[in-house]
């Protein structure tokens, strides 16, 4: 008999065009990749001692991620007992949707945010609600129509803090305005709190209805290893913790080095500053190119919105000299860059090829 794949697929999902992962062409160029907001640093000598003397791979990670959820309990400083791990912040997550959604929840989010919200949310089958940020260059938290929002049917609001990709950081007084006005979850993505020298974690230790989430990725330049983690209510760790997979998916070689990164907190820190530094130096020398406006930043991150009404000239402008930056689709971004912080020195090379764009632009020898 024929088989026919949707016979078996699950029917609210679509299917994702190959095009979405295609990768630019950078030609004879090594790709220094600015668009995924790694760091551009190496381990830590501790996480890189602990990687090259990793020898246990044979045998299963330490039962509950014990010892990884102890090191992070004491860098935030909360209990161990309320805190998840996973793959990436991204499969925390997952941990999160696959708890709380029934078909047809309603998760409410401010974009232009991380896209991963909406596309997992909806997979999980919730109902993702945009209650969008404000215009630029602001970018305000929408804290009123947020509130106005929550209904029966609402079980969690995330925000995005700093925000990715506009890079905003949304003042404290706002985020606690929701969560003292709601009955359902408020989850803060604090993804980039190291760069922005801010952190709400108080606030799950302080209200029943917060999560907090956090990864290795950013500034501990973890990004391949994949450790993420959250701060979850007290009251509904034995829910989280049946939705969340046996050994949490961290592999033993990541738990190890995840741990080795926190006992060396003054080099990533030290990092985290190199890179903020850097940011200013780099948002300094772009908003000093004619036409072109960069967003106040907290994370590693700049979004900067170019001269034209398409910034995907400027990325592949970039992609052929091997500088990989991340466009956009969406309407209200068509025009913008998210440029990731990385080396002064790919900085350079980045801005003598958008300031020779954008003269181009300028004069009208093309049209962006
Ligand atoms: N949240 C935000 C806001 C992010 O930007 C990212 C990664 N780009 C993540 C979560 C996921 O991080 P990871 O899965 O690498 O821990």
């Amino acid at each position: 008999m024929a088989f026919s794949p949707t016979r078996v697929i699950r029917s609210h999902i679509e299917p994702e065009s190959a095009y979405h992962r295609s990768e630019p062409d950078t030609g004879d160029h090594l790709p220094v990749r600015l668009d995924w907001n790694e760091s551009p640093y190496g381990l830590s000598p501790k996480a890189q001692k602990a990687y090259d003397e990793f020898r246990s791979g044979n045998i299963y990670p330490a039962i509950d991620q014990a010892p990884l959820r102890q090191a992070l309990a004491e860098y935030l400083g909360v209990s161990d007992e309320r805190i998840i791990v996973g793959a990436g912040l991204d499969d925390v997550i997952n941990t999160l949707a696959m708890t709380i959604v029934d078909p047809g929840t309603e998760v409410i989010i401010s974009e232009p945010t991380f896209g991963v919200y909406r596309s997992l949310f909806e997979l999980h089958g919730a109902q993702v609600t945009d209650i969008p940020l404000g215009g630029a260059p602001d970018h305000a938290l929408p804290t009123q129509g947020i509130i106005d929002r929550v209904s029966t049917n609402t079980r969690l609001i995330i925000i995005c803090n700093p925000n990715n990709p506009t890079g905003t950081l949304f003042p404290r007084e706002e985020i606690v305005r929701i969560i003292e006005s709601v009955d359902c979850l408020v989850a803060i993505d604090e993804a980039y709190a190291e760069f922005s020298g801010v952190s709400h974690t108080d606030l799950a230790e302080r209200y029943e209805n917060v999560i907090t989430l956090r990864t290795m990725s950013k500034f501990a330049g973890l990004a391949g290893f994949r450790v993420g983690y959250g701060v979850f209510p007290g009251a509904l760790m034995p829910w989280f913790r049946r939705a969340a997979p046996a050994f949490f998916n961290v592999s033993a070689v990541s738990a190890a080095v995840a741990i080795a990164s926190l006992q060396d907190l003054d080099h990533l820190r030290a990092n985290a500053e190199r890179t903020v530094a850097e940011r200013n130096r780099l948002s300094a020398k772009l908003a000093a190119i004619d036409g072109v406006t960069v967003y106040p930043s907290a994370t590693n991150f700049v979004l900067v919105a170019m001269p034209g009404d398409d910034g995907s000239r400027y990325v592949d402008a970039l992609a052929a000299e091997g500088l990989l930056v991340r466009g956009y689709r969406e309407p209200g971004l068509r025009h913008c860059i998210r440029i990731s912080i990385g080396l002064p020195e790919h900085h350079d090379r980045l801005i003598e090829v958008l300031r020779r764009e954008v003269a181009n632009v300028l004069s009208g020898a093309v049209r962006a």
